[in-house]
């Protein structure tokens, strides 16, 4: 058996890595290293599979969600309302750009953002509200869109873990995460589900106008060479990068399906352990498992952990400490016991390994391992 990897890159590799070689040395032949034809055709090809109008690519998920807040034109001292429970570039670009930063409880099921939170803390200075479609699941976007009409607000969906993961709405109909919202944001980091072989991330829109601000104001503010309409940023998508996506988007929805038939026999392994949780499912989402992760009970998180370790299985804890908590962020003036929901799964999740590439003796001997810890 091949040794276990939370992704295995190396293993997606060694199957598609003649495309992945021919699409770079194309690259390094034209020398077009910024902004050659493989960035403009990357982004058609992700406008046609997610259903949006407009991709406008750049250079990282983080700055996408900077480059979301700069093109809306928040202004310091506007609230942003986002979740507790999320990496940490979600609220990093909030406080860079001095907006006031508004943080609320996640969903003890859903891991996303909690709609009555967000409620309770719309103030007639809320600006916007950002939430996170965590671990390959999007957040309940049509209540969040519901209050956003109400109260005048923005939403910026951060994609990053959800790229193709599908939005159900109340009446059956679909849409791609990302696309629902004033603005989505992802990243192509090399461990999300849709992962270049560096940096990368885009941004989503449906408004022509948003489009042409973020596409100006991603390349230092040029519409036209050397005009600068606006204060922008140095924030592209390498060409590389572009053409190994362009390779990679063509077996997203395979590599999707995959991860989920992993989750499917994970499932059907934990769900009769009365210790564990397994990642609830919620009606209005499909989810692509980005992270498979459960809620370990009785405290037995850090030791179940800690067995696996024993047993060559990797495993990892997203998130480990609430944000508030962090010393960056101890301005808030939050107080450490402000958010008991993110406490509680700060201390019982646990993320399982979860690739396209997994074998069936390493699922097996993941779960064999785990029901030897946890009982039934
Ligand atoms: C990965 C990630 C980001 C940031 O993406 P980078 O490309 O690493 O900057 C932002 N938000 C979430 C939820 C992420 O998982």
């Amino acid at each position: 058996m091949r040794d276990i990897q939370m992704v295995d890159l190396k293993a997606q590799y060694e199957k598609i890595g003649s495309e992945i070689d021919f699409a770079i040395k194309s690259v390094l032949e034209s020398t077009a290293f910024i902004k050659g034809p493989d960035v403009k055709l990357f982004e058609e090809e992700l406008q046609e599979y997610i259903g949006v109008k407009h991709v406008v690519s750049c250079a990282n998920g983080t700055d996408a969600l900077e480059l979301a807040m700069m093109a809306l034109g928040l202004k310091p001292g506007d609230e942003v309302i986002t979740t507790n429970f999320t990496f940490i570039a979600t609220v990093e670009v909030v406080a860079l750009l001095g907006l006031k930063l508004v943080i609320v409880e996640p969903d003890p099921g859903s891991f996303t953002i909690s709609i009555d939170a967000v409620k309770k803390a719309i103030t007639p200075n809320t600006k916007a509200i950002v939430p996170v479609h965590l671990f390959g699941q999007c957040a309940d976007m049509e209540s969040l869109m519901e209050i956003a009409k109400k109260h005048n607000l923005y939403i910026i969906e951060d994609a990053a873990q959800a790229t193709g993961a599908d939005y159900i709405f109340r009446d059956g109909s679909t849409k791609k995460a990302g696309t629902i919202g004033h603005i989505g944001t992802t990243s192509f980091f090399p461990s999300k589900n849709l992962g270049c072989y560096g940096d990368g991330g885009a941004l989503y829109t449906n408004d022509d106008v948003i489009a042409k601000k973020l596409r100006s104001i991603a390349n230092h503010g040029m519409k036209v060479k050397y005009h600068h309409d606006d204060i922008g940023i140095n924030s592209r998508l390498d060409t590389i990068q572009a053409a190994i996506l362009r390779v990679k988007l063509k077996h997203l929805s395979r590599f999707n399906e995959a991860r989920r038939a992993v989750a499917d026999q994970y499932d059907k392994a934990f769900s009769g352990c009365s210790s564990l949780s397994v990642p609830e499912r919620m009606s209005y989402s499909s989810h692509i498992f980005h992270q498979y992760t459960l809620k370990v009970k009785n405290g037995k998180r850090d030791e179940l952990k800690k067995f696996l370790e024993s047993k060559s299985i990797p495993s990892m804890v997203y998130y480990p400490g609430p944000l508030h908590v962090q010393e960056a962020y101890k301005y808030l003036g939050y107080k450490e016991n402000d958010f008991p929901v993110t406490a509680m799964l700060c201390k019982e999740v646990l993320s399982l390994p979860m690739h396209p590439d997994m074998e069936q003796e390493q699922i097996d001997y993941i779960v064999l391992n785990i029901l030897n810890f946890s009982g039934k």
